[in-house]
């Protein structure tokens, strides 16, 4: 009996949802109110040290040691009024989940008393025992130690009496181990360099900070679903399941209303995320039934990516309270739409303007064109790149998998912007402009409406889209920390804008207008990118044939993308704009590739465990049970002549059948039975027993071939040349499995098929 998977599906009938009791205040009254947040701060410190944690905040400057001693005893004194007891630093180390390792503030001292103690020393600095985390053999096993180090940046926070602090977490030699540390470095890379391109329009610019939307897609299923499902509970994803009858075709889980169980989640989820000060905005369902999809207002880049962090954290914590668990793979189930996380990207200015948003002046819009194809022009540049960061093995399942943006970099801009740019490339002369020239152009882009807002003119299709005042990167995996992402955009701007200064400059030191200077260089850059912009449907077979022509990369697997990370152009963009060495990129690299390869294999192993000790044995118990069956009805026909009558009609459909036998059962099968040769009254019995046989050899032999591919990759010592051999010759063995697993699925009785099924799994709540 299928215990396991009904025991499940019992469980989560009885389900009631969960009361979530609203605190008794609204919002605004609880919003960040475990947040060490500016107004926080501003109580609990004194006037030096909040002046001072301002200053590293706004800019970049130096915390002395006895002024972190002062934050950190008001720091300790604020947590404990709310009943904290330990404080940890809270880092995200390339793992890709958070870390932190809590001790208490309660520290013995003599005569057997406690007294809680934090100071500066430990608010600053702190050595996790580092020698767990992956570190791409920059740290070698007998220098275990890493530090973490403050980012006062990013407030801290209090989860289940814990203070948080953030951190970087870097190697003893100074090396980055984590996320955060060249993030940090592109957003202030970005800040100079988009600083200095500000000054050609407007002298009061000084900061400009990127900024950050993201949006985070998730499926929820019942725990009891995921404990049964070891493929689940362990990869992330269904590895096998047959499409159930009614999946997303009727497109009606979209913006649905969202279930009560469900609901009570996300709002019990929405109250964490408000006392931690993550102002999280919209939730709706997605396209794929139990897919759902929050996502907050946009804040400063460096704080978003901390937030998206803590919000995967919290939604796994809260999920368990509801009995769901949340699946953050970017395809948990093959034949419903993966989750992506789309990252909405930025600039802002002390000023208070939108780099991204167009005007209302000649002026500003002019700075808008600035910004908006510089972006173009970066992304035309490092398109490998963009496609390098966002590979993984999940995502693999993604991109150009008909449903998400495709492998391939573009850029959409839309019809208006399309425009603009065509008039902007025939107008702008070469030589030196008329007065009237120039005024007609700045009469164009006055025209450039401060709205460009149109939900019609939206490209679900593009990995990266402009959508009236920011870019959409929507390419980003679902279960990825937007700190990759972020940290490659930043990068590649800060870069561009640079060398667009410098485009600029050159041409006004040989005199040429400001203004006409500006012009002639956007000209040259909408001339030169051309073939990035795409406005079509980036799912379509014309699509990838045109990309071809226009000479587009379409970087298919994983490790292929990850080669980009290698190249010398690559390795040079992240050492002259001060955010990697070389060391600490290849670190990376050789990380990711190991975290690619590691995954690939405990899903092949967990599909050959699963099939032959699950799957296999349903199958046979169903076999057993027919060829019973068969035995039976010999037995009752050798009784009744009239039912051997009838059964013979159904020869017909059963000639040659006996030479299509799997091998396993050809010698078997052919002895004669009690009514004479052939077996003749029984097809339908006897078509299901072949039918088993030959879906349960093939799913036994590609077994036994995927652990032979899966030997030799291991053998390989280079972790290129594993990981391609992971993805090239064992990760194929996957889908032809499974098309056999699910097709037994199919004809298997279903009260001994023992795994939850996909309308079990994806309808029940
Ligand atoms: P959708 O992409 O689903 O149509 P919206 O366009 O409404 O959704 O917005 C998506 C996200 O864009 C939101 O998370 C929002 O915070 C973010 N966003 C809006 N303006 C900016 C901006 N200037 N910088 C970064 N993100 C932004
Ligand atoms: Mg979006």
């Amino acid at each position: 009996m299928a215990i396991q998977r009904f025991r499940a599906l019992e469980e989560v009938l009885s389900r009631v949802p969960v009361n979530v009791e609203l605190p008794a205040k609204t919002v605004s009254d609880f919003f960040g109110e475990n947040v060490f947040n500016k107004e926080t701060m501003k109580k609990w410190l004194s006037d030096e040290a909040y002046k001072s944690v301002m200053a590293a905040i706004e800019q970049g400057t130096k915390i002395d040691r006895s002024i972190a001693d002062d934050v950190a005893s008001s720091m300790k004194a604020w947590a404990m009024s709310k009943g904290v007891s330990h404080y940890t630093h809270w880092f995200q180390p390339l793992t890709g989940t958070t870390a932190e390792k809590h001790d208490a503030f309660a520290q013995n001292i003599e005569d057997g008393k406690a007294l809680e103690r934090f100071d500066g020393d430990q608010l600053v600095q702190q050595e996790p025992d580092a020698s767990s985390f992956p570190s791409g053999g920059i740290r070698s096993t007998f220098e275990a130690r890493g530090y973490t180090a403050w980012d006062p940046t990013s407030p801290a926070f209090i989860i289940a009496q814990t203070l948080c602090i953030p951190t970087i977490f870097v190697s003893y030699t100074g090396e980055a181990l984590d996320y955060k540390t060249p993030l940090l470095k592109a957003l202030h890379a970005i800040d100079k360099a988009a600083v200095d391109v500000c000054q050609y329009f407007d002298k009061n610019v000084t900061k400009v900070s990127a900024t950050l939307g993201w949006e985070q897609e998730y499926f929820l299923i019942d725990s009891a679903f995921y404990n049964a499902r070891p493929d689940i509970a362990f990869t992330g994803r269904a590895l096998f399941g047959h499409s159930g009858a009614k999946g997303q075709q009727l497109e009606d889980h979209y913006f649905g209303s969202i279930p009560e169980r469900v609901l009570s989640y996300i709002r019990d989820l929405e109250i964490e995320c408000f006392k931690l000060g993550i102002p999280v905005k919209t939730r709706h369902n997605e396209v794929a039934p139990n897919q759902f999809e929050c996502a907050p207002v946009f804040e400063e880049a460096n704080l978003a990516v901390d937030h998206n962090s803590l919000l995967m954290d919290i939604m796994e914590k809260v999920a368990r309270r509801h009995n769901f668990r949340v699946l953050l793979h970017e395809k948990p189930f093959a034949g419903v739409n993966g989750s992506g996380k789309h990252n909405n990207w930025s600039l802002s200015t002390n000023t208070g303007k939108n780099l991204l948003g167009p005007g209302k002046t000649p002026k500003t819009n002019l700075q808008f064109l600035t910004f908006f194809v510089n972006t173009i022009k970066a992304v035309h540049d490092n398109a490998d790149l963009m496609r390098a960061v966002i590979a993984s093995a999940g995502n693999e399942h993604r991109l150009g998998a008909n449903e998400a943006p495709p492998a391939i970099v573009s850029v959409f801009i839309g019809s208006q912007l399309t425009k603009i740019l065509e008039g902007l490339e025939k107008k702008v002369k070469s030589g030196k402009m008329t007065p009237e020239e120039k005024t007609d152009l700045k009469l164009d882009i006055g025209k450039i409406p401060s709205i460009l807002l149109d939900n019609t003119d939206r490209n679900r299709t593009s990995p990266f889209a402009f959508t009236g005042n920011k870019f959409e990167f929507r390419a980003v995996g679902s279960s990825a920390n937007c700190a990759a992402a972020m940290t490659v955009v930043n990068t590649i701007m800060a870069d561009q804008l640079v060398k667009f200064k410098k485009d600029v400059d050159a041409q006004i030191n040989k005199g040429v207008e400001k203004d006409e200077a500006i012009f002639h260089v956007l000209r040259d850059y909408i001339s030169a990118t051309k073939k990035i912009l795409f406005e079509g449907n980036g799912y379509s077979e014309e699509w990838v044939k045109e990309a071809k022509k226009r000479g587009l990369s379409n970087i298919k697997t994983t490790p292929e993308a990850l080669k980009v990370l290698t190249r010398k152009e690559v390795i040079k963009l992240f050492e002259q704009n001060n955010i990697m060495s070389e060391r600490e990129q290849h670190a990376r690299y050789e990380i990711q590739l190991e975290t690619y390869m590691k995954k690939i294999q405990i899903e092949s192993r967990m599909i050959g465990e699963m099939a032959i000790a699950s799957i296999i044995p349903s199958a046979l118990k169903y076999q057993t049970a027919l060829i019973e069956n068969l035995k039976g009805l010999k037995e009752v026909a050798a009784f009744a002549p009239t039912l051997k009558g009838e059964m013979k009609t159904q020869k017909a459909v059963l000639a040659g059948a006996d030479e299509e036998f799997s091998p396993s059962l050809k010698g078997e099968n052919r002895n004669p039975s009690p009514l004479g040769a052939g077996g003749d009254f029984s097809s339908s019995q006897m078509e299901t027993i072949q039918e088993i046989s030959q879906h349960v050899s093939a799913v036994k032999n590609n077994v036994y071939k995927m652990i032979e591919a899966r030997k030799k990759a291991n053998s390989l010592e280079d972790a290129q040349d594993k990981a391609a051999a992971y993805c090239e010759h064992v990760k194929p063995y996957f889908d032809e499995i499974r098309y056999h697993v699910d097709k037994l699925e199919f004809v298997v009785d279903d009260e001994l098929w023992t795994l939850p099924k996909y309308r079990e799994m994806l309808f029940t709540r």
